[in-house]
């Protein structure tokens, strides 16, 4: 007799008692797709001549087998994860975590309608890029606004404003990539323009600028290196530079990437110009991320002169890749806490993790390790240091303490489990060993971090 005889019809197995804890819990279509699923590939094993497991008429096998596959496409959905990776704007984990007021105007902004396109002095229709672009022009000096869909989005309705069909002059020594299939030269191709390189890798002079510079030039694109540093023999020409001398002709671009609004030297940073700086320096157009250092959602900012912002307002690209409410909502939220820098400091989540000191940051890794101690888990202090990611400061590491889990398990396998945990936690290995920055485990998240260790090592 053919196996495949004996697995049991949909209904039978549905209705037998096997399957009411799974019906109790999931929707009766996931279960009834997840056990179709099931069946196939059964048969399909079966027909290419697999043993029959024992218990092939057996709802159990069936149930169980499902059961595991709803978990796996549980898991496989966006969830939150606590991250001690001490890895602040880690792009992987989604970047910034906002902040309680960004996240209330958030809800608010979903749970009913807004005047998102509405003038309600008026009583008519009105901009969604009304909304951020006064706190932006105030925070940075800008002259003007406009938030997209993230930076690599206000590069491209940039360059297609202002060069489309013309030249944009780069050093090569900013033809950077920023991670996914973010690539200068590529970005300015898909904008319309025409990429014209000058100098070298290491050393790029105000006279490559000029020869380059002719009747086709659209704009001058300065790119922030973000994820990496250039040492040695180098040379750059800076935005006010270029601004002095193009100034006036040319749109100067600059693609600042993280886009800083304090100055956070005083925390032990290295300096890196505010996006204000770069304003001042004479930059016609900044473009930046709003995930980034600057603590928000994710979106793209483009700051600049009036008229060139309201040419990027008016094309068509704009509508392509424009902003949601409830981005919009989060970041003018982000951006009101920053009129106070001292709330900024203390209410961004991103801000309060990269301006945490050695002390406090020490602190939390020893009361972390005291309480897995008191749970039975060997660990030890040690020194190290955590990154702030997200293409932001390359080179820094802020100074902090990791507890290290001396467990008998191999490091890849203690990893492997915490990340099957619930929720997961995704942890670094230093020299063999799992380590825990307390510096990006969010409040609150100490309890889960603890319970999710014990489990793995179980
Ligand atoms: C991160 C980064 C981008 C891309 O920004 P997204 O907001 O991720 O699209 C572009 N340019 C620079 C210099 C960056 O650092």
């Amino acid at each position: 007799m053919d196996p495949r005889r004996a697995i049991p019809a949909v209904d039978r197995l549905l209705s037998s008692e096997a399957f009411e804890p799974l019906l109790a819990v999931a929707p009766r279509r996931r279960v009834v797709a997840a056990l179709k699923d099931v069946q196939a590939e059964l048969r399909r094993g079966l027909a290419q001549g697999a043993d029959a497991p024992a218990e092939l008429a057996e709802p159990a096998l069936y149930a169980r087998l499902v059961g595991e596959r709803l978990r796996r496409r549980e898991r496989a959905g966006l969830r939150r994860v606590i991250n001690a990776t001490g890895v602040v704007l880690h792009t992987n984990l989604g970047r910034a975590p906002l902040a309680a007021a960004a996240i209330e105007a958030m809800v608010e902004a979903a749970r009913s309608y807004s005047n998102l396109e509405y003038d309600l002095d008026a009583g008519a229709r009105g901009s969604r890029y009304d909304h951020c672009a006064p706190l932006l022009r105030e925070l940075t000096g800008a002259e003007d606004a406009l938030v997209v869909n993230n930076n690599a989005a206000a590069l491209v309705l940039a360059l297609n404003t202002l060069a489309r069909g013309r030249e944009v002059v780069v050093s090569r020594g900013e033809l950077v990539e920023i991670g996914g299939a973010f690539r200068i030269p590529e970005i300015v191709e898909r904008s319309g323009a025409r990429l014209v390189e000058v100098g070298a890798t290491n050393r790029t002079h105000p006279a490559d600028y000029d020869a380059a510079i002719s009747a086709e030039t659209g704009a001058v694109l300065k790119v922030h290196r973000s994820n990496f540093r250039v040492v040695g023999f180098t040379a750059e020409v800076t935005v006010p530079e270029l601004a002095a001398r193009f100034g006036g002709r040319l749109p100067v671009v600059e693609d600042l990437g993280s886009g800083l609004l304090l100055d956070l030297t005083r925390f032990g940073l290295p300096h890196e110009p505010t996006v204000a700086d770069a304003l001042r320096g004479g930059a016609d157009v900044v473009t930046m991320s709003g995930d980034k250092l600057l603590g928000g959602p994710q979106a793209g900012i483009v700051l600049g002169r009036r008229d060139l912002v309201a040419a990027m307002r008016r094309n068509p690209l704009c509508r392509a890749l424009r902003v949601d409410k409830l981005t919009l909502a989060a970041l003018e939220a982000t951006l009101e806490l920053y009129l106070d820098p001292d709330v900024a400091l203390r209410e961004i989540p991103t801000l309060r993790m990269l301006t945490a000191g050695a002390a406090t940051v020490g602190g939390r890794a020893r009361d972390l390790a005291a309480r897995l101690a008191a749970a039975g888990v060997a660990c030890t202090l040690v020194d190290g240091a955590s990154a702030v990611g997200g293409g932001a400061f390359p080179g820094a590491a802020l100074p902090t303490t990791l507890v290290r889990l001396e467990a008998s398990l191999s490091a890849a396998e203690l990893d492997r489990r915490l990340r099957a945990g619930e929720p997961p936690i995704v942890a670094r290995i230093v020299e063999d060993r799992v380590v825990l920055d307390v510096r990006t485990v969010q409040p609150g998240e100490e309890g889960e971090l603890i319970a999710g260790v014990c489990g793995a090592l179980a």
